[in-house]
């Protein structure tokens, strides 16, 4: 029994004429079908891959994605952890830095959310759910946005930096100017 379960596809990119984009893929109709199926993976996302996605400018590696999805009596499941190398820029001191992130992420995925379900008041408890109607599942673009979610709303380069000074400009992790005096 042989199965193709991880590919990458070759996606025209809208609007960025000839450029293609390669998507990793899971193909995932023998998980939504079997119960006790269960795929690993373990792939790198070269960059050239991301070229069109947020954050595309800031890696400063390939992603790594790292995990398995799993169909437990019924219910689907994908666990995983997505790190990434990215090139930052403090927004108190503007320093420039390298910061490694490992995520982790758990979905629960399904073909299509039970229209009474989805209109459940809790609309939150959803926000883990993955549709997945044609049974694949792009990986390029999930990885980015649980990146994405876990990133926090400052960057610093250290939690107490202690930016620039507003008069001279001095970064003061050197030392305190003279403006105060
Ligand atoms: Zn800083
Ligand atoms: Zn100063």
């Amino acid at each position: 029994m042989e199965f193709v379960m991880l590919s990458a596809v070759r996606k025209g990119a809208e609007g960025f004429g000839e450029r293609n984009e390669y998507h990793m893929v899971l193909q995932l109709r023998q998980i939504f079908e079997i119960e006790g199926q269960k795929l690993n993976f373990d792939e790198q996302i070269p960059l050239s891959e991301l070229e069109n996605s947020p954050l595309h400018e800031a890696f400063a590696a390939p992603l790594h994605i790292k995990g398995c999805v799993y169909n437990r009596a019924g219910v689907v499941a994908l666990e995983y952890t997505v790190s990434a190398l990215l090139d930052q820029e403090c927004d108190r001191c503007l320093k420039a830095f390298q910061r490694e992130y490992d995520v982790e992420a758990s979905h629960t995925v399904v073909k299509e959310l039970a229209a009474a379900d989805a209109d459940d008041e809790n609309g939150s408890e959803y926000d883990d759910y993955i549709v997945c109607p044609e049974n694949t599942l792009d990986m390029n673009e999930l990885a980015v946005t649980d990146l994405l979610m876990e990133m926090p709303s400052k960057i610093l380069c250290k939690e107490d930096c202690k930016g620039l000074c507003m008069s001279c400009g001095k970064d003061l992790n050197d030392g305190a100017c003279d403006c105060q005096n």
